[in-house]
């Protein structure tokens, strides 16, 4: 008989965010990843974060030998402040999961309570009992990692967020190979499959052709200014408008607060190239003509306080948005957020500017693997058990269904939800009890990384 292992699921299973799980072998327990989720609308406008429920993690804080970050983004990594106001642990990831994942642990001074520890692509580390590897994956973020544990119970793949692009911005590859060696080798036990795309047929667009589509619109307006909004942490995304831009001889401007300081963070990492003499900050803007410039901005979403949405309300010290200038969103709006991205381009339009988004042109694709790239992926990795993760039930539900298309045996295709607790045996894998799994709402003090002695967090029934 082999050691059981273990696996809670805090967050990401029945919602897009929060990304949380807790895998537990000889009384230890690893987390991989921990995250926050941006609210909707039916959660109240005083909400701007929502956490996992810690309660059953923090009674057993003294188990946790570290955390494991797939990739940066804050639906993985944003809720670690909160974590470790009251837990001590280190954090593994790439020098960018890292770097962007830092950021939020300084603003809530908390960086004395973690150890940052880097980890290159297919590294294999021991982690208190964990035996963990990195398995390099292409996403919307540079440096994304699947991660492969090898556990007395066999190796547990968790593939992370990932696409199956075959010519990414980077080269950089979701490494099917070692997941391959891994399955017709090894084997796998069990598979935890992202479920976000899974209801969409068909293969994701590689991220290059977003490129194509920026640099036929640069030359259709290169008398105009043009401005850009993307998530600041796409820093692929970044590197094509910058691209574009200079080749079409103009520089870049990055503004908002975020995307100031990715760009900053990604050049120093080398994952961005921007030459010095390109790169010009706002308050130079009056040095250049309009068709000189591309300013890169944050607020692809709406964002109440992003420096897009000051711009479309006229409220920018530095730019006016006029009849001469091209807006252009490279992103897509996550659901809950249609109606303050309309509003933005309403007032953008009343402004007199051109803009352009993905319902008009394809300037943006997604970072996450369709159907057929699903099917792709459980073709290559042929696990024993499956249990899809992170998406709303139905994506999950999606992806379930795929797994059996591609083998699975339908008894080992498990629906989990959050709060669920599951052990893997000799036996099989099984559901071994609940933990608790609300909505979590820090307080604002909490957020703004001060220690306050009350800290109640207010709780939601999550359905
Ligand atoms: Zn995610
Ligand atoms: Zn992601």
């Amino acid at each position: 008989m082999s050691k059981p292992v273990r696996i809670a699921f805090l967050g990401g299973l029945g919602e897009i965010g929060r990304n949380c799980m807790a895998v537990e072998q000889d009384k230890k327990i690893l987390l991989i990843d921990c995250g926050l989720m941006f609210p909707k609308a039916e959660h109240g406008d005083d909400i701007d974060v929502i956490i996992p429920d810690f309660t059953w993690l923090l009674e057993r804080k003294d188990r946790i030998v570290g955390c494991v970050a797939t990739h940066g983004h804050e639906d993985h990594v944003g809720a670690l402040q909160y974590l470790l106001q009251d837990a001590s642990f280190p954090l593994y990831g790439s020098a960018l999961t890292l770097g962007l994942a830092r950021n939020r642990i300084a603003e809530a001074r908390l960086t004395d309570k973690t150890k940052f520890i880097e980890v290159n692509d297919n590294d294999r580390i021991k982690i208190g009992p964990f035996d963990v590897e990195f398995i390099p994956v292409t996403h919307s973020v540079p440096c994304a990692h699947a991660i492969a544990l090898h556990t007395a119970q066999g190796v547990i793949v968790h593939s992370g967020d990932f696409k199956i692009d075959l010519t990414p911005v980077d080269h950089r590859r979701t490494d099917l190979a070692r997941l391959g060696s891994l399955s017709s080798n090894e084997g796998i036990r069990l598979l935890m499959l992202d479920s976000t795309n899974a209801g969409e047929r068909g293969h994701a667009p590689s991220e290059s052709e977003v490129g194509a589509v920026l640099r036929g619109i640069f030359n259709e307006h290169r008398g105009k200014r043009i401005i850009t909004a993307s998530f600041a942490s796409h820093i692929h995304r970044v590197q094509q408008i910058a691209d574009a831009a200079i080749d079409s001889g103009r520089v870049v401007v990055p503004l908002g607060r975020s995307m100031i300081n990715n760009i900053r963070l990604a050049r120093d990492l080398k994952v961005l190239t921007i030459p010095e003499k390109s790169l010009v900050s706002a308050d130079s803007l009056g040095k250049y003509d309009d068709h000189e410039i591309c300013i890169i901005s944050t607020g692809s979403q709406g964002e109440a306080m992003s420096a897009l949405t000051n711009l479309a309300k006229g409220d920018s010290r530095y730019v006016k948005v006029g009849e001469s200038d091209v807006v252009i969103f490279s992103s897509h709006a996550i659901p809950g957020n249609e109606h303050n991205v309309n509003k933005v381009i309403d007032a953008l339009l009343r402004r007199g500017a051109t803009v352009v988004h993905s319902g008009i042109a394809d300037v943006h694709a997604t970072g996450h693997a369709q159907a057929e790239d699903l099917k792709t992926y459980l073709n290559v990795t042929e696990p024993q058990w499956f249990v899809p993760i992170h998406g709303e039930y139905r994506h999950m539900v999606a992806n379930a269904e795929l797994a059996k298309i591609m083998g699975v045996a339908p008894r080992n295709v498990l629906l989990c939800e959050d709060g669920d607790l599951i052990e893997i045996t000799d036996g099989g894998i099984d559901f071994s009890g609940r933990i608790p799994a609300e909505f979590v709402v820090p307080q604002k003090s909490q957020r703004a990384g001060k220690k306050s002695k009350d800290k109640q967090t207010k709780k939601h029934k999550k359905r």
